[in-house]
């Protein structure tokens, strides 16, 4: 198979709330004709940013969910005696015993042990993605479902469905708004991408978080660019963080200063590379860093 050609962006942080969504916006607008991602399938919110108008969706089915056939089941209680997760309840002379679908962890042991094999097990729905337009371009998106785990195979989907559509438009870029923290979700966001950019803010925890995220990439061999956002609010800090991440192999991509306009372009729906905020140029430096 030829290599593809279409660069894969992720732009992750080590815990929520450091600027990446909107940084990720801002690269959207930057960026000639990319395609866009939002991982951050738990708390998805690059849309509100870029207003997707949704032009296909698709459920996500992950992991099997029990249902009982109340006209074949025979009451004789095995599976509530089995499940360990108590997703078996009682209810009433028209269905004596139904499955709890939010405590029903897909175990498959009370359709294995049925008697009349009176339990179905079907693939439950988990969530849904969707492709959208957006003013920079096609965006890939979704949603988990309440209580739906899982969120890691949800990212990959969402991934894949984005490098496919960029093959497929000829557009050279992926970017992946990342989920934040350092677990499954994030790891199934950094496998195999091109390049990874760690936002991180200049606090105690921000160079802790840092120092977890660029393990990770060290690990999966992934070249990890560091940024800084608000780094006024703690030079000190920032300069410390800057050390740590070229100690780690890390390059630096550029400092962001605390700016209020990033607030406002928010409330506006714009990328904050769409206003005058001052910290619009700090941005478009750390995009030219990147070399994309
Ligand atoms: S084990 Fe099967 S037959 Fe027995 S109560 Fe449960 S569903 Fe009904
Ligand atoms: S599949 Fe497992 S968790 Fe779900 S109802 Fe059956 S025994 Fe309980």
């Amino acid at each position: 198979m030829p290599e593809s050609k279409v660069k894969e962006l992720v732009v992750i942080s080590g815990k929520g709330g450091t600027g990446k969504t909107s940084l990720t916006a801002s690269f959207a607008v930057l960026a000639d004709s990319p395609v866009l991602a939002d991982c951050d399938v738990d708390a998805a919110d690059l849309h509100l940013i870029l207003a997707p108008r949704v032009r296909e969706r698709n459920e996500f089915r992950c992991g099997n969910e029990a249902v009982i056939r109340s006209s074949d089941c025979t009451r004789c209680g095995k599976c509530l005696e089995l499940c360990r997760f108590g997703a078996i309840v009682r209810g009433g002379d028209e269905e004596p015993y139904a499955v709890d679908p939010v405590a029903c962890e897909g175990c498959g042991v009370c359709v294995r042990f049925c008697p009349v094999q009176a339990i179905d097990f079907p693939e439950s729905l988990s969530g849904e993605w969707m492709v959208s337009e957006t003013r920079c371009g096609p965006m890939v998106h979704a949603r988990l479902g309440v209580a739906a785990e899982n969120s890691g195979k949800l990212v990959s989907t969402v991934r894949r469905e984005a490098r496919r559509l960029a093959e497929e438009n000829g557009s050279c870029l992926v970017i992946v708004d990342g989920p934040p923290g350092i677990g499954c979700p994030v790891i199934a966001s950094m496998t195999g991408t091109s390049q990874a950019l760690v936002v991180t803010e200049p606090t105690v925890s921000g160079e802790h978080d840092l120092e977890r995220v660029l393990k990770l990439a060290r690990h999966f061999d992934i070249p990890a660019w560091v940024c800084v956002n608000k780094w006024d609010l703690n030079p000190a800090i920032a300069e410390r963080i800057e050390a740590l991440a070229l100690r780690a192999g890390a390059k630096i991509a550029g400092r962001i200063r605390y700016d209020r306009g990033v607030t406002l372009a928010q409330m506006q729906e714009k990328a904050v590379v769409e206003t005058d905020a001052p910290s619009a140029d700090d941005i478009r430096c750390v995009w030219e860093s990147l070399g994309l």
